[in-house]
Formats: C-alpha cells, sequence, structure tokens
C-alpha cells in the first residue's frame, strides 16, 4: 500500500444537520459518550481495491448482513482521541500520528489492513472541521473522537475477512471531572484478567473491554470506581484499569509505571507523561510494581501518589485501592501534588495555555 495513490475524500454533507438552537442544547452539558454531531467519515476496503470509497458524509445508521464477520469473531480495533478549541479559536489535536500508527499496530494484531498515517489523520481533521459548531461550550469541553475499523464480509468461515470498513465519528464531551479531578477508588481484581501474554492485551480492540466488563461491573458492585488488574501469570504484578495506565510516586522523587510488554496498551497519555515527569525532574522508570509492594509502600508512607491516565479523564488521582485481603489509602486519600500538576501541565499543551515544547500539538485549520 505504500505507493497507493492519496485518497480522495468525497463531501457529502447532511442534508439536514441538527438545527443550532437544539445542538446548542445538546452541547451545553453534553457529559460523555452519548451525544454525537452531523457528520461521521466512511472508508471501505476490500481485497480488490484496497481502500476505497473515503467520503465524508452525514452519521446515520449502517446496514450490516447478519453474517457480518465482526458480529461473529469480534475482528474491531477502535482509538480514542480529542480535538481541542483553544482561547484563540483555533482547533487542535494532541499527537494524531501516535493514534495512527497504533491504530495500524492494533489493525496488525487482529489480522486486519492498515490505513496509511496520513490518511488516518486527514479522515479525523476531515470530520472534525465539518463539525467544528459542535465543540462544547462549557469549560474543559472537547471534541471527543472514535475512528474504528470492523470486518463486515458476510462470511461465517474463520479466516481475516476480505472486507473491511473505517468510520470516524465524533461525541461532544464536557469536562470528565466536573470540578477539577476527585480521587478514584479502584479495585484489584482477584478473579479476571484482561491481557495474557501472547494475546491482545497491546493492541486497541473491542474485545479486550468486553472482556473486562464483568471485573468492572464486579468493582462497582463492591463500591468502587475502576477495576485494576493484575499480571495473568504470576497473579502478582499490577498492569492497568480497564481503559487507563498506572504511575506510581514515592517520596525519593522517583515515578515507575509497569513496563510496555504485550499485556498492557501502551497509552499516549504515559507516553506524554513520561516526558513531563522527567521535565519535572523526577527518576522515571518502567518497572514491574507488585500489588503487595504496593500496600506496603502506601502504608510506610514511601508511596506518595498513584495516578491513573488515559485520553478520556487526562490524570486521575487514586485515592483508594481494595481488595478481597482489604483496602488501603494513598497519601491523604486525595489528589496529590505531582498528579495535579502534570495534569495541569498537559492539559495546558494541549489548550494552548502552556508552551508546546515537543510539537505535540497540532492545529487543524
Ligand atoms: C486507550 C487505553 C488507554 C489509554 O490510552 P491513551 O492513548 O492515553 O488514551 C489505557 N489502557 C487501555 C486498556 C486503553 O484501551
Amino acid at each position: 500500500m505504500a505507493n497507493a495513490p492519496a485518497l480522495k475524500f468525497e463531501q457529502i454533507p447532511h442534508p439536514a444537520p441538527v438545527p443550532g438552537a437544539t445542538r446548542d442544547q445538546a452541547i451545553a452539558d453534553p457529559g460523555f459518550g452519548t451525544v454525537f454531531t452531523d457528520h461521521m467519515i466512511s472508508i471501505d476496503w476490500d481485497e480488490g481495491q484496497g481502500w476505497h470509497s473515503a467520503r465524508l458524509c452525514a452519521r446515520e445508521p449502517i446496514l450490516l448482513d447478519p453474517a457480518a464477520s465482526v458480529l461473529h469473531y469480534a475482528q474491531e480495533i477502535f482509538e480514542g482521541m480529542k480535538a481541542y478549541k483553544r482561547d484563540d479559536g483555533s482547533m487542535a489535536l494532541f499527537r494524531p500520528e501516535k493514534n495512527a500508527s497504533r491504530f495500524n499496530d492494533s489493525a496488525r494484531r487482529l489480522a486486519m489492513p492498515e490505513l496509511p498515517e496520513d490518511a488516518f489523520i486527514e479522515a479525523v481533521e476531515t470530520v472534525v472541521k465539518a463539525d467544528r459548531d459542535w465543540f462544547p461550550s462549557v469549560e474543559g469541553g472537547s471534541l471527543y473522537i472514535r475512528p474504528f475499523m470492523f470486518a463486515n464480509e458476510h462470511f461465517l468461515g474463520v479466516r481475516p475477512a476480505k472486507k473491511y470498513k473505517f468510520l470516524v465519528i465524533l461525541s461532544p464531551a464536557g469536562n470528565y471531572f466536573k470540578s477539577g479531578a476527585p480521587a478514584v477508588s479502584i479495585w484489584v481484581s482477584s478473579d479476571y484478567s484482561r491481557a495474557a501474554p501472547g494475546g491482545t492485551g497491546a493492541a486497541k480492540c473491542g474485545g479486550n473491554y468486553a472482556a473486562s466488563l464483568v471485573p468492572q461491573a464486579e468493582a462497582i458492585a463492591e463500591g468502587h470506581d475502576q477495576v485494576v488488574f493484575l499480571d495473568a501469570v504470576e497473579r502478582k504484578w499490577i498492569e492497568e484499569l480497564g481503559g487507563m495506565n498506572l504511575f506510581f510516586v514515592f517520596d525519593d522523587g522517583t515515578m515507575i509505571t509497569p513496563p510496555l510488554g504485550g499485556t498492557i496498551l501502551p497509552g499516549i497519555t504515559r507516553d506524554s507523561l513520561l516526558t513531563l515527569a522527567r521535565e519535572e525532574g523526577l527518576t522515571v522508570r518502567e518497572e514491574r510494581y507488585s500489588l503487595e509492594q504496593w500496600r506496603d509502600d502506601a502504608k510506610s508512607g514511601r508511596l506518595v501518589e498513584t495516578l491513573a491516565c488515559g485520553t478520556a479523564a487526562v490524570v486521575t488521582p487514586v485515592g483508594r485501592v481494595a481488595s478481597r485481603d482489604g483496602e488501603f489509602t494513598i497519601g491523604s486519600g486525595g489528589p496529590g501534588q505531582l498528579t495535579t500538576k502534570l495534569r495541569e501541565k498537559l492539559v495546558g499543551i494541549q489548550r494552548g495555555t502552556v508552551e508546546d515544547t515537543h510539537g505535540w500539538v497540532r492545529r487543524i485549520d
């Protein structure tokens, strides 16, 4: 596909977009993931033509044959990113080339075709520009961007499909946490794993999320916000939450995060925090950390903060950890200093109030 001609996006504007007044009401307090914009991007792939029929069109239901392979064998991957409206009125994306390349990493793991990175970025920019009136008016709001791809060949044999669809939809999102970032309470799953060596843990695929729903529901039933998973082999090492990576901060100025190695999703927020924390003068290591050590260090006071991170909630303090063996509190149980500092720095870069010294921000218009 390297020399394939660049895709041309046909523009088929929505014939009857949501009226301005209705839209303004919907984006006044959109919450997360329930409000959607007028348009979407759609690109098709098949064996004969490769990527084709790229278009910006009305967001509408898609017709699927009941035998479409995604419905049976779950060949589906996705990305999650945000567009930000800045004080000067411009729009920006944060490290979108990272999402484009991770999308292709996921595609390879799920035996799906890769989408050229420039087509991925053009798709995202095209739909954000078309729906620029959908940015939430609330402080801290953004347009959440969901690119995804699924197999839609109708065939029940078990092999990689020969037809795929790539779509991008947008969802206006409020501030994930309305008043800053309250500390969350997390539940260690004793019975379930998110990912095993050789599995799909490093791919952003819907199947990983399907498998995390029962343990996540268990966490809620136990009175906690999120589930944290241990490694599947020794059931000892901390891996990550269902959809966020973890960092541990110590009183001697070191910070560690579990190493990538196939069972952890390589978060772009995680990668950015590794850089920002080093700039803050911390000694940062990618290193395994056990549940037992976590508990001991929290009790001794050596561990001062734990934070979870991901695109949706950015940086979230972890205040309490519970498992079948009991519970422990981290620091004061509230947001720690470094967590708050890193969050402000990252959000500032994304929104244009802190200088972008790494070339992470990509202006759209
Ligand atoms: C998407 C995701 C993350 C966070 O990745 P970001 O690129 O920082 O948004 C972490 N863990 C899992 C399992 C994820 O799916």
